[in-house]
């Protein structure tokens, strides 16, 4: 799941539009992309870097008021360039072949689970897929929902949808408007300082410097964000009110700085992240895990929990998986408790058989 980053504005947002993924671009990316709204929709594609794409959209002069981008972390179908978000609309009848701009464009982070059913529906309408991803469906999925009301399609588009999503997206024939909406992966809401301009994206981190304004979407939020007002509503399809909150997003995080890469630069943060974490702790005590219980124990919660299981399941992917590993050989060789590691993304699609006696530990 990667980087999302939409915008309405009054000036030319592609800048920050692709400043936006640049603060996204420690989290990883095999391609990027960027679309906007210039007098139909225009997008620029690559599975270079961002910088590149930057190059790509000042040569190609793409400019526009309201915009949506992307870093992609491939799921379904290869790292390539005709796989690389955003993604239009290929309506009946439109050759996929061609770059010819359809009606909708969108980004998406996630998995959707349905959509080769989806794909199948929308082939026997006449959809064209230039693409192998799960994510075409939904732009071709609000495409043939849309009857002049962006917010009504991807209203009516979502609930067809299963699986983790975070969406924006824009359309063709409404030149101010970008719709999003999320279901089990993160999309924030940026309400901007100047100009009318609101954001979305999905970590407050690519708003920083932008915006520090911001509202967490919830869980089936669908959002609506125009030059100076937005409107959000929930799964229920009722008007939600989020809290606005201010947010220092931490934009060091996300710098480079002297280090030829973001992997190299987290090994050598992790001294400081370490001692960040201890910070105020006095030692590994039983207090850490829960306080006092009524019995008067130190670490009660823990003390239960422990008492109530035979093994523990760590489940986490990539650098998080060799954590619980190491966590493995400390809970078993101090604690002589079983412990098993799974890659979180394979335990996710097998049948495995649940047992009360396991404490499942989730790492992210
Ligand atoms: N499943 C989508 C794809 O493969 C989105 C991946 C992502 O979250 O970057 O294109």
């Amino acid at each position: 799941m990667c980087g999302i980053v939409g915008a309405v504005s009054g000036r030319n947002i592609v800048p920050v539009l692709v400043q936006g993924l640049q603060r996204l671009e420690y989290r990883g990316y095999d391609s990027c992309g960027v679309a906007v709204h210039a007098a139909g929709l225009q997008r620029a594609r690559t599975t270079s870097r961002v910088a590149d794409l930057l190059a790509q959209v000042q040569s190609e002069r793409i400019e526009g008021f309201t915009g949506i981008a992307h870093t992609r972390w491939a799921t379904h179908g290869a790292p390539a360039v005709h796989n690389a978000h955003p993604h239009f609309s290929h309506g009946p009848g439109a050759d996929a072949g061609t770059a010819r701009p359809g009606r909708i464009a969108l980004v998406h982070n996630g998995i959707i689970e349905n959509h080769e059913s989806l794909r199948a529906a929308l082939q026997a309408k006449g959809y064209a897929f230039a693409s192998q991803t799960d994510t075409e469906v939904i732009a071709h999925l609000i495409d043939s929902h849309y009857d002049g009301d962006l917010f009504e399609a991807v209203k009516a588009s979502v609930r067809e949808l299963h699986g983790a999503f975070a969406i924006a997206a824009i359309c063709r024939d409404e030149p101010h408007r970008v719709v999003g909406a999320r279901e089990g992966s993160p999309l924030i809401l940026g309400v901007g300082k100047g100009e009318g301009e609101n954001f979305l994206a999905s970590d407050a981190m690519a708003l920083a410097g932008v915006t520090d304004q911001i509202v967490y979407l919830e869980e089936g939020d669908i959002v609506d964000i125009q030059p100076g007002k937005y409107w959000i509503v929930d799964r229920a399809h009722k008007t939600a009110t989020r809290p606005v909150r201010t947010v220092q997003a931490h934009s060091g995080a996300a710098e480079l700085g002297p280090y030829r890469h973001y992997m190299q630069k987290e090994i050598f943060e992790q001294p400081r992240a370490i001692a960040d974490t201890l910070e105020g702790v006095e030692g590994i005590v039983p207090e850490l895990f829960d306080g006092i219980g009524a019995d008067g124990a130190p670490g009660a919660a823990a003390w239960r929990v422990f008492k109530e299981i035979d093994k523990v399941l760590i489940l986490a992917c990539g650098t998080s998986y060799y954590s619980g590993c190491t966590a493995k050989y400390w809970l078993e060789a101090i604690a002589k408790i079983p412990t098993q590691v799974e890659i979180a993304s394979e335990y996710r699609y097998r049948e495995s058989v649940p047992d009360p006696r396991t404490l499942v530990v989730t790492i992210s």
